[in-house]
């Protein structure tokens, strides 16, 4: 697609160029194979020496059009899209980390990347150390081992809000020669383009503002062709020297600025086959067509009722890293000045009890767990995923009894608001 289009132009035509006849929608290829006329021309795909379609597990079209349509709305090389958020985190760090290995990894992120990386990504001799989203430079680079192959952080982070030093966290990681990767999913392409700050590797919750109507659950990564893997060959083996599971060849001399997603998709895909249905896709792909028009509504509609919930007299405090005096409002300004995301949270005065009851008031918003899409919902998490905590432990992971967690949905606004104030009338 022509680079310099703007993104709202990308994110309807990139990835499928429709030629004389063809459809104009990315068409559902909904079928496991593809036909071949000789032994020959199938086997050169299985040695990786041509091109093709042969199994969805490694790729199909409708899965790849929507990939190179997210690479290209990131300004990445390559993508490959996966069956969720979870395995789409699960490649990105196991296509360079392996038993023995160390990454780094911010510790304001998504809950099940906290898992994966602190629990079971250990039981696969990975390592993790976490460290503060709020580092100082020396405190990050004192998180390195000699065996440390990446660092890991979100954009803004889900559940806290943390905004990520994206610039700060790439430096540091370029000086001890390893890749950033940042997980994009609450910011998207549309608000941040972690690739112009330095980031390697991104990968996405499609699940969220990708899809958008809490349809699909669905992830992706994108590979920024960037990091220079051969300048660091010792530390990236799986790159640079060869696979024996496809006759030896060594992924950068033979693909190039293409090399990290080409493995993760001939290898990881192949041999762990957490692929999407094309069917998914195809939705997917559709969603991405209305997403800066999503994002802005979302963006403007979590502005104003974080405004709005701040002034209120029954709201302790609100973390929107979009309002002047946040926490993050500075960070954001600078890797996001067009919004941040619809996602905010906001401490109710009376605790545990004035929370409980001020969700059973709502009408409009539902109580989900679900965050990210065009309806409004609302979650309490010392009822909902932090209930097995004691208000001790509440107060230890930061979340206090009367917090409760909103995504602001594209509704009207005012209908929103009108919604919050009789049930904060309520409590
Ligand atoms: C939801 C989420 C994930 C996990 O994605 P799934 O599609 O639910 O597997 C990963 N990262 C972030 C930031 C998320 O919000």
């Amino acid at each position: 697609m022509n680079n310099s289009y703007h993104i709202e132009t990308k994110c309807i035509h990139s990835g499928w160029e429709p030629k004389n006849g063809e459809p104009r929608q990315i068409p559902i290829c909904q079928s496991t194979t593809f036909k071949y006329s000789s032994a020959d021309e199938m086997g050169k795909l299985f040695d990786l020496e041509s091109n093709g379609y042969f199994y969805t597990r490694l790729q199909n079209p409708t899965n790849d059009a929507v990939a190179s349509r997210i690479a290209d709305l990131e300004g990445g090389v390559g993508a490959m899209l996966t069956s969720s958020g979870q395995a789409a985190v699960f490649f990105a760090i196991t296509n360079i980390c392996e038993a023995g290995d160390h990454m780094i990894c911010a510790s304001e992120i998504y809950g099940g990347t906290l898992n994966l990386a602190g629990v079971t990504l250990k039981k696969f001799g990975i390592d993790c150390t976490f460290i503060s989203v709020d580092s100082t430079e020396e405190e990050i680079e004192q998180a390195f081992q000699p065996n440390t192959k990446l660092v890991f952080g979100e954009t803004v982070s889900n559940p806290a809000l943390a905004v990520l030093d994206i610039e700060k966290f790439a430096k540091v990681a370029h000086k001890q020669g390893v890749p950033l990767i940042v997980d994009n999913t609450f910011a998207t392409p549309i608000n941040c383009h972690p690739f112009t700050w330095g980031a390697d590797i991104v990968v996405h919750s499609t699940t969220k503002y990708m899809d958008g109507h809490a349809a699909q659950v669905g992830g992706c990564i994108v590979d920024s062709g960037n990091f220079d893997w051969e300048a660091h060959a010792d530390k990236f083996k799986g790159l640079t020297t060869p696979d024996a599971s496809y006759h030896g060849v060594i992924y950068t001399q033979r693909f190039g600025k293409l090399a990290y997603i080409t493995k993760a998709t001939t290898q990881l895909m192949r041999d762990l086959g957490a692929t999407p249905s094309p069917l998914s896709s195809f939705l997917l792909g559709m969603s991405l067509e209305s997403l800066p028009l999503r994002v802005e509504r979302h963006c403007q509609n979590a502005l104003a009722i974080a405004k709005y919930l701040q002034s209120h007299e029954k709201i302790q405090c609100v973390n929107y890293p979009g309002l002047p005096g946040d926490k993050y409002y500075e960070l954001a300004q600078k890797y996001m000045p067009n919004g941040v995301c619809g996602v905010i949270s906001a401490e109710l005065k009376g605790g545990r009890e004035a929370a409980v009851k001020f969700l059973d008031q709502l009408k409009l918003a539902s109580i989900a767990t679900h965050v990210a899409d065009a309806k409004t919902c609302v979650l309490h998490p010392a009822s909902h995923t932090h209930r097995q905590l004691t208000d001790e432990q509440l107060k230890e992971a930061g979340v206090s009894t009367g917090l409760i967690r909103l995504s602001i949905g594209i509704e009207h606004v005012d209908d929103l608001i009108a919604d919050m104030e009789q049930a904060l009338k309520n409590v």
